[in-house]
């Protein structure tokens, strides 16, 4: 098996897994409690926020585990909505993850109005044009710092300096760019950061919002008033520790690392292109991921295709996990104004285990597979 999926979910680094196994049954008291053990596990869980805030460039302080990335966005939007009701103006991209474009519509249902701004052919989201939609009642501004389909990079510092002359708030959903790019929120100047920790390789179900000191924002959820009243819950204390050790040895290795992906990824692409002259790719290559490649191949039926894929034991996706399985074109692919008929898209996406001999291994087969479905449109 080949996994070319890494943007969907990263197998948990190894180290994630061994500094989560005390927490699950050696040291598993509620972190909330009062006697030893619940200091203990609440000790686990401000070591784990100290390193991740260490990360971000963040203060601990403006750190909040969530249950994940979808949790984080939904906060940023509704949170904020609702401590500032006064403004009902928000921008946010096109091509922004629905865990932000449903949150989104739903705050117009309640009576806010939304401007979609769109990328260029490119698949970037320009200063400009969000410059250009700000009014005196922006409340926020929500761009993504990565684009999870075509991996394109925003320009999100310029974005943020622009929001604030206006007063309004920048949110990044950071979610595919943490751990695999530098993020540094004091550099970037954003007021909330979504993150998740699957997408760098920790566990499932468990994230953060980082909120700039002194941002307004209500919680989403009520209860017994953990993260300082902020987010209720009981805290997922192996996963928060998990999402500690995935994101520390990411940073760590991300100057070798990335180079390396970034090389396996140009080699995989061009493997392809050579094979196939009816293959393009789709986003900038300049201001990408280094993991991602999305290529769209004419005439060929994008089912069949992925059908193809898995068959020959290669793991790749049509575009985001989430929308795998309904038929329609991507948002994303067609706000970047590239929807001709009869295409497959396709998203390869490479991480840490991923090595060349299977970037060769599935170059070939994806090129096989792409000539021979084209030949029976
Ligand atoms: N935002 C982006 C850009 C994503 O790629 C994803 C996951 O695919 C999410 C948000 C949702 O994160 P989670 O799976 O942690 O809920």
């Amino acid at each position: 098996m080949i996994y070319l999926d890494y943007a969907a979910t990263m197998p948990m680094r190894q180290q994630a897994i061994e500094a989560m196994q005390p927490y699950f049954a050696d040291c598993a008291a509620n972190a909330g409690a009062a006697h030893g053990a619940g200091r203990e596990a609440r000790r686990a869980v401000d070591r784990a926020r100290a390193s991740v805030a260490q990360a971000l460039n963040a203060d601990p302080s403006e750190l909040f585990w969530t249950s994940g990335g979808t949790e984080s966005d939904n906060w940023a939007l509704f949170g904020t909505a609702k401590a500032q009701p006064e403004r009902r103006h928000i921008i946010v991209s096109a091509i922004e993850h629905h865990a932000v474009l449903h949150p989104a519509e739903a705050l117009q249902d309640m009576g806010f109005e939304v401007t979609l701004i769109r990328p260029d052919g490119e698949g970037i989201v320009s200063a400009e044009a969000v410059k250009a939609a700000l009014r005196s009642d922006t409340l926020l501004v929500s761009v993504m710092t990565a684009n999870n389909e075509v991996g394109t990079l925003q320009p999100i510092a310029e974005i943020a300096a622009a929001a604030h002359e206006c007063g309004a708030l920048m949110h990044t959903d950071a979610v595919q760019a943490v751990g695999h790019v530098p993020v540094d929120v004091r550099a970037t100047g954003v007021d909330l950061l979504s993150f998740s920790a699957h997408k760098f390789g920790g566990p499932k179900g468990v994230g953060g919002l980082y909120v700039r000191r002194g941002t307004r924002i209500a919680p989403l959820l009520y209860g017994g008033a953990q993260e300082r009243g902020l987010r209720s819950g009981t805290e997922n204390v192996p996963g928060i520790v998990g999402t500690a050790a995935a994101l520390g040895e990411a940073v760590g290795a991300m100057p070798q690392e990335s180079a390396r992906i970034a090389a396996l990824r140009d080699l995989l692409m061009e493997r392809i292109l050579e094979e196939c002259a009816f293959a393009r790719v789709s986003g900038s290559l300049e201001r990408r991921l280094p993991g991602n490649l999305h290529l769209t191949f004419e005439g060929v039926d994008q089912d069949a295709l992925l059908l193809r894929l898995d068959l020959a034991g290669v793991m790749a996706s049509a575009g985001s996990a989430c929308t795998s399985g309904i038929r329609e074109r991507s948002h994303v692919i067609r706000a970047m104004g590239k929807d001709g008929e009869g295409e497959a898209d396709l998203r390869l996406s490479l991480g840490s285990r991923t090595t060349e001999e299977e970037c060769l291994e599935a170059a070939g087969i994806i090129a096989d597979a792409a000539k021979d479905l084209r030949k029976k449109v």
